[in-house]
């Protein structure tokens, strides 16, 4: 069940701020308030979608297409196409994702460590 109340839908309906880095009228870029790199940028769906098991299922194919394109307008918009960059999202409860509401992090601007830390 999609929590309306998360803080990202607040984000969507602009009732809290972001420090936003794209948008068009399938997704919402802004960036992570506690960063993890030197760039550490959010994606999401305007849509909702509580992980990747609700958008894979329900989501329609333009929501799909518009999530993907996103991320790489972003990555563009970042000037991190050439460098290279991670993407990586948490999905549920073992994947320790913290906001009820399908996000992909970007990471980049520096050199990435391991893949996993446990
Ligand atoms: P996850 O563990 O994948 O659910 O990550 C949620 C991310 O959202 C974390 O990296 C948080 O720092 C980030 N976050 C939480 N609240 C905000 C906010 N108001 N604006 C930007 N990023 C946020």
């Amino acid at each position: 069940m999609y929590d309306k109340d998360n803080i990202f839908a607040k984000i969507l309906r602009a009732e809290i701020p972001c420090k936003k880095v794209y948008e068009d009228k399938f997704v919402l870029a802004f960036h992570d308030i506690n960063p993890q790199a030197k760039i550490h940028v959010l994606v999401i769906p305007k849509g909702a979608y509580v992980d990747l098991n609700d958008f894979s299922k329900n989501a329609k194919n333009e929501e799909i297409e518009g999530l993907i394109r996103g991320l790489g307008k972003v990555a563009k918009i970042l000037n991190i196409e050439e460098a290279g960059y991670r993407y990586l999202g948490n999905n549920g409860k073992d994947g320790g994702q913290e906001v009820p509401h399908l996000h992909f992090h970007i990471f980049g601007g520096e050199k990435l460590g391991k893949m996993i830390s446990k």
